[in-house]
């Protein structure tokens, strides 16, 4: 990364392509229509993007199934793919600069995180996804000697990815790698919020040689683009990253159609737990703190209902609200600036009503609380904590999505385990104790895809990643992902043995 660019320079002469992605091509909408992408960092126009809709997904879907059909990139052996996604991954790097400045520009976090986190993780996984196919196995079953039964994988045919706008990059990337790598193809339909990267990202695997009609992005509404895909019938599997609403829209549409495969990342509300006996109190607190205001809140596995132990609950609020400030939202273009802006005016009133509402149902406010830098032309709010919430309140019951804590309290393992596991969502929890039975006892009894102990901040593409309860239905990242995008299939052969 060149530390010195001038980022608010870059970003005067920055015109991205709105113009959808189909069978190589970049093209309008059939029907002309175009809808601003409008940056939420200070109100400017980026880009007028194609408004896609049925007639787009059905051109998308026709050149993705040609392409499984004629074997294009699924015939080639798994280790020429592998180099192929290698050098996408290797360009995505290259543009490096580009793209985080688009990013940030489309859906408003800091410029020091899209530039050193979403940029890197997303080509990390499409590198990590290459590098593994061509060193996983396929099975023989232990039958007995008069026959021979394999089980093999075979890629599902066109897979349908349908992302949301807190990290445009990496959630596709967390679904187009995996099923690119084991010989899917892929239309991506990006959030109408953020679409400008995935476009890139397409435009960058055409050029590090994965074949036209493999990877095709349909920009659009959920309504108008989004649903036509996991409605088509000639689509076989659906990869979808949202909101918990969506997500259950997504499994009707699945089965109101052909029953193809639906694969769902929802909501959360997770719980941090914070026991007395915590090994490091400072640790705990930059934790939740710092969790829950990066990405400016938009982040499903935030740590949004923090439980502290009644003991101890003074002193950590004490050691909270010092750091608050320092979360102060600045523009995301200055290199500086920890919390930038909230993707858009839609979202940013849903955070301001969540906070009203957390005032009226008698929470109390002890940081921010108000919208910020309201002269800038863009959409921030302040780092907001609530104290004295309980589980009956919305603001502890439903996702917010933007920068607001609630703090909750409790007595002892047994009280804490009942209030986290009451939430219809189970994606992240966390658990601070210096004893290694409770850590463990808790960790277990918590109903959530991934628990944490003493930090919240580990991350790697190796682990699962993905939610019980209406957090959703299966798992991104790891091995595990690449179960979503194939089909298993036995061939049985017969064995006359001559000896
Ligand atoms: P959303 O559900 O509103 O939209 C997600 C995507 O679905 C967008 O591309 C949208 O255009 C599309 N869509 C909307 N209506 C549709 C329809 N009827 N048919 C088909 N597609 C439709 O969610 P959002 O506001 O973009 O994202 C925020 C949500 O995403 C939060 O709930 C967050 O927790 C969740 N999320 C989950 C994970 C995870 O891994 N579990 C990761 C990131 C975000």
């Amino acid at each position: 990364m060149n530390a010195i660019i001038d980022w608010h320079a870059v970003a005067g002469n920055l015109r991205p392509d709105g113009r959808a992605l189909i069978n190589g091509q970049r093209r309008a909408a059939r029907s002309g229509a175009v809808f601003s992408s409008i940056s939420p960092v200070d109100g400017r126009v980026l880009a007028e993007v194609a408004r896609c809709e049925q007639a787009d997904v059905e051109d998308a879907v026709a050149a993705a199934r040609t392409a499984f059909e004629d074997r294009r990139w699924r015939g080639l052996a798994p280790a020429q793919r592998k180099r192929i996604m290698i050098r996408f991954a290797d360009l995505l790097q290259q543009h490096g600069d580009e793209l985080a400045l688009t990013e940030t520009l489309d859906m408003g976090k800091p410029i020091k995180y899209s530039r050193a986190l979403d940029v890197n993780s997303a080509a990390n996984c499409i590198r990590w996804y290459g590098e593994a196919v061509d060193k996983v196995y396929d099975e023989i079953a232990p039958t007995p000697n008069t026959a021979l039964a394999l089980i093999t994988r075979e890629p599902v045919g066109v897979v349908g990815v349908i992302v949301p706008w807190n990290y445009p990059m990496i959630m596709a990337a967390w679904k187009i790698a995996p099923a690119l790598a084991v010989g899917n193809s892929v239309v991506l339909k990006p959030s109408e919020k953020s679409p400008l990267t995935a476009l890139r990202m397409a435009d960058l695997a055409l050029e590090a040689g994965i074949p036209e009609g493999v990877f095709n992005v349909v920009t659009g509404y959920g309504a108008e683009a989004g649903s036509p895909l996991a409605l088509h019938m000639d689509v076989d599997c659906i990869a979808f990253t949202g909101s918990t609403r969506v997500g259950k829209q997504i499994h009707v549409m699945a089965g109101q159609s052909n029953l193809k495969r639906a694969w769902t990342e929802l909501g959360g509300k997770s719980p941090n737990i914070v026991f007395a006996d915590c090994p490091d109190l400072d640790r705990a607190v930059e934790a939740a703190v710092g969790s829950i205001f990066f990405n400016q809140g938009e982040s499903c596995n935030a740590p949004s209902r923090l439980f502290v132990e009644a003991g101890i609950k003074e002193k950590f609020l004490e050691k909270a609200l010092a750091l608050v400030p320092g979360y102060a939202p600045g523009n995301p273009l200055d290199p500086a600036t920890v919390m930038g802006a909230i993707v858009d005016q839609t979202q940013m009133n849903t955070v301001l009503r969540y906070i009203e509402s957390g005032r009226s149902e008698g929470a109390r406010l002890i940081a921010g609380g108000e919208q910020a830098r309201v002269d800038s032309g863009g959409c921030y709010v302040e780092p907001t904590i609530f104290d004295g919430v309980n589980n009956d309140m919305k603001i502890a019951r439903e996702e917010i999505f933007g920068p607001v804590l609630s703090v909750l309290s409790f007595t002892d393992a047994a009280d804490v385990v009942r209030q986290a596991n009451a939430s219809v969502y189970g994606l992240h929890a966390a658990v601070w104790t210096r004893d290694i039975n409770k850590a463990h006892g808790v960790a277990r009894a918590l109903r959530a895809g991934t628990v944490h102990v003493n930090q919240y901040d580990e991350d790697d593409i190796t682990v699962p990643f993905g939610g019980f309860k209406q957090s959703g239905v299966g798992r991104d990242k790891s091995l595990h992902a690449f179960d979503k995008y194939q089909e298993v299939k036995t061939t049985w052969i017969r064995i006359d043995s001559p000896v």
